[in-house]
């Protein structure tokens, strides 16, 4: 079996940091968002999309770029309760080859329902990747033997019911569609209270993995089994350190 090198890793990570400072940096205006939002609770729509407009954008992207994009739904629930997570995964199918001969990369977004610029992020990329967006400075060219040689799993929108919460005016929603913080609906160290526990803010749910959407992402993550995964957050505010 070949091993496979580190060098995909850390260049995909430089190339993940990159992407994030022009994305920043980016004059690009994004629309969509909530009309019928007081002026004080609204969220800017020159800045974001609406949750639906940005899966629909990204649903035709996928749809113009066949030949290195598809995407999934997956639906979960229980109790009355329903989450369904769009996945999108990247590998060029001239270049396919075995999944167990690349590198794999799983990248989500949007856990936490108000970290909104992190699912423009997830767009931004794969607008990257297949070629719609440039990143100033760099050549794409120089790092395609690296992206024939991975397979990226994108999760654009996690938590799709939190955000839905938001974009009807609770702006400072983190949890899910019926309140549990997904972040800490995982079995690792569930219903631990830190000293700064919020028992509001991280509801761990009445048991690990009792949410649908902690339920699909450990799907994904057993059956795509990656090298990397990274879970993108975001502060509350500009300059402000918080919490995954
Ligand atoms: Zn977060």
């Amino acid at each position: 079996m070949r091993s496979l090198s580190s060098l995909p890793f850390f260049f995909f990570f430089f190339f993940f940091l990159a992407l994030f400072q022009a994305f920043l940096k980016s004059p690009i205006l994004v629309h969509g968002g909530n009309s019928s939002l007081s002026p004080i609770t609204q969220i800017p729509q020159d800045l974001y999309h609406s949750s639906d407009e940005l899966l629909r954008e990204i649903s035709s992207l996928v749809g113009r770029h066949p030949d290195v994009l598809n995407i999934e739904t997956i639906r979960a629930g229980n109790r009355g309760y329903f989450a369904e997570i769009l996945v999108i995964t990247y590998d060029r199918v001239e270049k396919r080859k075995p999944d167990s001969l690349k590198f794999k990369i799983l990248l989500s977004f949007g856990q936490h329902g108000r970290e909104l610029i992190t699912s423009e992020l997830a767009l931004h990329l794969l607008s990257v990747l297949t070629g719609e967006l440039s990143v100033r400075g760099m050549n794409m060219d120089s790092i395609d033997s690296i992206l024939n040689n991975v397979v990226i799993k994108v999760v654009p929108m996690e938590n799709r019911n939190g955000r839905k919460l938001v974009e009807t005016g609770d702006l400072c929603e983190r949890r899910n569609g019926r309140g549990v913080d997904l972040n800490r609906n995982w079995s690792v160290d569930w219903g631990k209270k830190e000293k700064d526990y919020d028992p509001y803010e991280e509801n761990p749910g009445v048991a690990p993995f009792s949410e649908p959407e902690a339920q699909i992402m450990r799907e994904i993550t057993k059956s795509f089994d990656p090298h990397i995964w990274v879970t993108v957050h975001s502060g509350m505010e500009p300059g402000s350190v918080h919490a995954l």
